[in-house]
This record gives structure tokens, C-alpha cells and sequence, in this order.
């Protein structure tokens, strides 16, 4: 299998070869040539496997630069019933008929982006160590992507992670959860700032070539394909579950509810359809911040700026743009590189947004490839997190919240809806209590964790400041 990139300009190449990179030269995203198909008979023979040996089957579809036995063996020691809490890795919880929770979010930091995460960091490990090479991974969080980052890379040989966040602007529980880790290779860098200012300095270093390329600098955000591949396993995963017990010659077909953000979640689940698993349709759930719901329902696509961005109660899916969304619209104009060029190249930098709404590709968007979307408020997530909880005592996170309430617009009687559960409601407490007027339940390994002994480092909004800080640690 090889790939391409979105804009058409980019030597194809293997997995591995992607693997350490972030776009692609010419400033794509990159895609497999194309998707391999699944048929029933795969579909059938996959249905009874344990979620790794699952995870194997479709990544292996990708990879063709890992021996089988090595990529098995990753899945392995990446899907445990220790690390996820669960035998199925990612259990589905019925609501009323017919509506599920896929929970996603039973990682080590409690959010669905340990599930690729984590796979990131064991291929990370074995490639680095093949190579002979060591990569330190600089990157800029507002909570969920940096501490499922530090998580899955500590420990990690040939591995270090500088992560800068905004200095006192995360919740209580996400700074506990990322400044407790000891591990020597993980290093918290306390921005005198907000996460702009965190982006900008990561971008800056990443545009120093010689800096980058001395100190071999690299990123884990979610443009990398490998993350996305990850993800395509619990679509899988989810179908299997909602549809088991029923034995029909014709597939059963199931909708997915995707709370979205950067479009990296619900870009796998066109993946998986692509593939031929049999979705109805994907229904995007966006917050307050609306700029994939205003695509979808009018072809336009327009970047917030940061004055334009709110900040929410569901903030893992506070985005100005949808970083993922290239990938997407690249299959919907049938592939056109140069098309995707023109229009996130030149016309995002000099107008800020385009228009497809009179192009007949975008009016495909719901009839041929599912998409159909909505939007979630504070008030409406205030009112699913209680409705949830007092009708199946199901306490539900802000962003999972955002998913459901938008879910409910597209239900089909007899179409199994499964919701994907993103984070655990202990992350978001304050709106919780807000809704409940309590505090949610927490897990027991994370009793404590405010307290425990910090490895944090304060640090000025400067650039210097942050490269200096990077050589020293890598002498
Ligand atoms: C990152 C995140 C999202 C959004 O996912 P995208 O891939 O950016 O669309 C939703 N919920 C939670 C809890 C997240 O951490």
C-alpha cells in the first residue's frame, strides 16, 4: 500500500515512511492510494476476534513495510485488557432501543485519543529502534492530545516529549494528570500563556530547518495517518457489537454519532465506510464551534479566527479549523490534488474560507458518502448530561454529550445509532456538577492524583527560551 497527498504533489510512499512525518512536503495530508475493500466473508471472519487481533487484520491492509509477526505483536502489547479496563477494549452501554455509548474513553487518560495513541507510541518505539534513530516530539496542548501523548510515549527509547501548555488554563484534573508523570523522556513546559502563544512557539521551532533537523524534532498530531488507521479499528469494533446475535444474509447497517472537533475521529469512520463496512450515514456533532456543521449543511467552509472561537464547555472540540478536513473534501472532489491545492492553499491564505455549496460533488457529501450534521450548546449539553443521567444513570462527558444531542435528530427505527463515547465525565467535573449537582464518579487509580509530587517547568512565552531548554535535555 502506498500514499499520496491530498495535494497531489508528494513522491508516493510506504507506511513506515509516514509514519515519523507530519505533512506531507507539498503541504498535504497523505491518503492510501486507495482503500482496500472488506467483503462479507472478512467481515464474518472478523467478527468473533479479540479487539487487537482486529486491530491487525485492518492495519495490516496499510502496512506492508512491518513483518506481519512484529505488527502483530504491537497490536498485542498496545490492546490489553490492563491498559483499556475491559476484555473488549471498547464495550458498548445500551440506552434507550436501539441507541449505545461505544466507550472509547477507558484509556489511560481517560480520553479517545489514547486508543491510536497508544499504538502511536509502540510504532514510534520499534521504528526508532530500527532506524537507529531518536525523535523528540514537540507539541502544544490545551489538555486531551498532550497528556495521551506523555502517556503513550513514557517509557518510550528513542523517544523524548516537550509539551507546552498554557500555564494554569487547563482543568485541575488534566494538569494533575500530565505534570505527576516522573518519567525522565516526558517534559511539561508551562507556557506564560495562552495556547496560541503554545502553537505559535511550536511552529516557529518547527520552522527553524536546521533546529529541527538537528534536534530531529517531530510532532504526534492528528494529521498523522497512523493515528487515523488506529481509530478505523473501533468502527469495526462498534459494528460487530451493535450488530451481533443477529444472523441476516444481508449486512445490518448501523449509524455512527461523532462529537467532532479536528475531524481526525469521524475521518476514520469514513474510512471505515470507504472500506465497505456498512454505515448508514455519520452523523457529525460539532459545539459551539460550528465550522463543520456550516459545511455541511451549506457547502461553505470558513477558518474562525481566534477572536471568533468560543470557548466551551466540550473545549477538546474548540477549533477554528478542522485540521483533518483536507482528507475528506480530497475524496469528495474525486481526488483532484490540484482542486485541494487551490482551494486549501491559495484560497484559505488569501480569503479565509471557500464555497461549494453550488458544486455538485458537495450536494454527494449526504446521499454518497453519509455525512449529515448538528450542533450542541452549553444548554443542550447541560440537558443530555441530565436527561442521560436520570433516565439510565449514565453519567456522560460534556463532548459525548455534544454526540448524543445530535444523534437524537437522526435516529432510524431499526438502524442500530452508536454514539461514541470520547472522554470520561471526571475530566469536565465542573460542568458535570453544573448539570448534576454533584461531582462524577472517579476511577480508582486516579484517586489522589492533585496531590501527587508535580514535574512541571514555568517558562516564558519565547521561543529561545523553549529551544534552549529542548538542546539542553538532548546533549
Ligand atoms: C479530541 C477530542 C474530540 C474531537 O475529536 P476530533 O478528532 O478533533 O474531531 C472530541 N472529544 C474529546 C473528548 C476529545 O479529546
Amino acid at each position: 500500500m502506498l500514499y499520496v497527498s491530498t495535494r497531489g504533489h508528494a513522491d508516493r510512499k510506504h507506511f513506515c515512511e509516514i509514519l515519523l512525518e507530519g505533512l506531507a512536503p507539498d503541504g498535504g495530508l497523505y491518503l492510501p492510494e486507495s482503500y482496500p475493500k472488506v467483503n462479507e466473508a472478512m467481515l464474518a471472519k472478523w467478527r468473533g476476534l479479540p479487539y487487537h487481533a482486529l486491530a491487525f487484520e485492518i492495519l495490516s491492509l496499510y502496512i506492508d513495510d512491518i513483518p506481519a509477526e512484529d505488527l502483530k505483536a504491537i497490536c498485542r502489547k498496545t490492546y490489553t485488557q490492563d491498559v483499556f479496563g475491559s476484555a473488549e477494549i471498547v464495550p458498548l452501554k445500551p440506552l434507550e432501543e436501539g441507541v449505545y455509548l461505544e466507550a472509547l474513553s477507558n484509556g489511560p487518560t481517560l480520553a479517545f485519543k489514547d486508543m491510536a495513541m497508544q499504538l502511536l507510541g509502540n510504532l514510534f518505539e520499534y521504528e526508532l529502534a530500527r532506524r537507529g534513530e531518536e525523535l523528540n516530539i514537540l507539541g502544544a496542548t490545551s489538555g486531551d492530545t498532550g497528556s495521551a501523548a506523555e502517556y503513550a510515549m513514557r517509557g518510550k527509547k528513542g523517544v523524548r516529549v516537550f509539551m507546552t501548555s498554557p500555564n494554569g488554563r487547563m482543568s485541575p484534573f488534566q494538569q494533575a494528570q500530565m505534570f505527576s508523570l516522573q518519567d525522565e523522556n516526558i517534559h511539561n513546559l508551562a507556557v506564560e500563556g495562552v495556547f496560541d502563544d503554545c502553537q505559535d512557539i511550536v511552529k516557529a521551532v518547527s520552522n527553524d530547518l536546521d533546529f529541527k533537523r538537528k534536534y530531529r524534532i517531530g510532532t504526534v498530531n492528528s494529521i498523522n495517518w497512523a493515528r487515523l488507521v488506529a481509530q478505523v479499528v473501533y468502527y469495526f469494533a462498534g459494528y460487530f457489537q451493535a450488530t451481533s446475535g443477529r444472523v441476516q444474509a444481508i449486512p445490518e447497517k448501523v449509524r455512527f454519532a461523532v462529537p467532532s472537533g479536528n475531524f481526525g475521529n469521524i475521518c476514520a469512520g469514513h474510512v471505515a465506510r470507504m472500506m465497505g463496512l456498512p454505515i448508514d450515514k455519520l452523523v457529525l456533532g460539532t459545539n459551539e464551534n460550528d465550522v463543520l456543521d456550516e459545511f455541511f449543511r451549506t457547502g461553505v467552509y470558513r477558518v474562525r479566527s481566534s477572536a471568533d472561537t468560543h470557548e466551551t464547555s466540550s473545549p477538546s472540540m474548540d477549533i477554528s479549523k478542522a485540521s483533518n478536513f483536507e482528507r475528506f473534501v480530497f475524496d469528495l472532489l474525486g481526488r483532484d490534488g490540484a482542486r485541494v491545492k487551490s482551494l486549501f492553499g491559495e484560497q484559505l491564505s488569501a480569503t479565509g474560507k471557500f464555497d461549494l455549496g453550488a458544486d455538485p460533488a458537495f450536494r454527494q457529501a449526504g446521499p454518497r458518502y453519509g455525512f449529515v450534521s448538528g450542533k450542541s450548546t452549553h444548554a443542550d449539553r447541560l440537558a443530555t448530561i441530565r436527561d442521560t443521567h436520570k433516565r439510565f444513570g449514565v453519567t456522560i462527558d460534556t463532548h459525548t454529550a455534544d454526540g448524543l444531542k445530535v444523534a437524537r435528530s437522526h435516529l432510524q427505527p431499526g438502524v442500530p445509532m452508536i454514539v461514541l463515547e470520547t472522554a470520561q465525565p471526571i475530566k469536565f467535573a465542573g460542568t458535570i456538577v453544573e448539570a448534576l449537582g454533584h461531582e462524577p464518579e472517579r476511577p480508582a487509580k486516579f484517586e489522589g492524583i492533585e496531590a501527587l509530587p508535580r514535574r512541571v517547568t514555568v517558562i516564558a512565552p519565547d521561543v529561545r527560551a523553549i529551544k534552549d531548554f529542548i538542546s539542553a535535555r538532548c546533549a
